[in-house]
């Protein structure tokens, strides 16, 4: 599929409650080759500490992405003009064993690296972001990291487990996947087991800006600060929908009352525009918690505006 730029299938053409249920009702395709990004489904829960159903995600925000339009109004992006874009479907999980679903993830992963296509993965709890890491690590070498979140992620072990939903950023800069001074975590609040809880990575060298510096005030500011901190190289963008507040996103295992708009959170991944972004996730939207689909809606649009903000094809791609 060489020079063909995908589009999604339009509302005039198909009304928007039939059709393909693929994202945005664009192009399924059988492999990365050719592709500039795609979208793909991680449909995990087995790393929930909480309430579960995030296996349900990416097939609930597919079914909401159909009302998305091709064109940002906002920002005056037009991805499909520029980007060959697809959905590359689900990663083939074993429910019944959590090590074997993510070396699968890695593996699936891996295999968009090394063909230069730029993931944009529908989650799935947060655990999924560990083995993509590792997979895009290979490729690009060690990555800056946006990361959006009521939590920091970062315990070294819950029930004595090393890989869980709340584990993977403190695993990602053991294994050197990310470098700690490029590493930006914004949303982080709530309640934890000790005062110090948000500091072993600020003693890593990251960047942490609670959700308290972020109330009442445009975060445009911020992300100019973030995009000069990040500079020129690869930059990973890992978005848990709970870093948003749960009056806009309730449809998620672990909620933090205090957390960021929406608008606040477009206004983070319009901010990422000039960076040089290898890949992205949305992770943590749980459709049983979600009887509105409003919180599976938001993430589409946020997965359409992470698509908004890649940037062009690699020379040679
Ligand atoms: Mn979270
Ligand atoms: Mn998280």
């Amino acid at each position: 599929m060489a020079d063909e730029f995908n589009q999604p299938l339009s509302g005039n053409i198909m009304p928007r409650f039939a059709g393909p249920s693929t994202m945005m009702r664009l192009a399924s395709a059988s492999g990365p080759r050719g592709l500039d990004a795609a979208f793909v489904g991680v449909p995990f829960d087995l790393g929930t500490s909480n309430r579960a159903g995030t296996r349900f995600g990416p097939r609930q925000i597919r079914a909401e992405s159909a009302l998305l339009r091709p064109c940002n109004l906002g920002t005056g992006a037009a991805p499909f003009d520029r980007l060959r874009v697809a959905d590359l479907g689900d990663v083939p999980l074993n429910p019944y064993n959590p090590g074997k679903s993510l070396a699968a993830i890695e593996e699936f992963f891996s295999a968009l690296a090394r063909e230069g296509c730029r993931p944009l993965a529908l989650g799935g709890d947060h655990t999924i972001t560990l083995p993509i890491l590792r997979a895009l690590h290979r490729q690009y070498g060690s990555l800056g990291l946006v990361h959006v979140d009521a939590h920091a992620d970062c315990n070294d072990a819950m029930m004595g487990e090393t890989v869980t939903h709340g584990t993977h950023i403190r695993r990602a800069v053991e294994e050197g996947l990310v470098t700690p001074s490029r590493v930006v975590q914004i949303g982080l609040r709530g309640t934890g087991y000790s005062p110090g809880d948000l500091d072993w990575g600020r003693d890593q060298g990251f960047t942490v800006v609670q959700a308290e510096q972020c109330w009442h005030i445009s975060l445009a500011p911020l992300m100019n600060q973030v995009r000069q901190a990040l500079g020129p190289g690869p930059v990973y963008l890992t978005y848990d929908i709970d870093g948003l507040d749960p009056s806009c996103a309730p449809g998620t295992g672990t909620p933090e009352p205090g957390g960021l708009t929406s608008a606040q959170g477009l206004e983070i991944i319009r901010g990422c525009q000039g960076l040089d972004l290898v890949g992205c996730d949305l992770v943590e939207v749980s459709p049983p918690y979600d009887p509105l689909g409003n919180t599976a809606l938001l993430a589409a649009n946020l997965l359409f505006e992470m698509l908004c903000v890649l940037p062009d094809r690699r020379p040679g791609s």
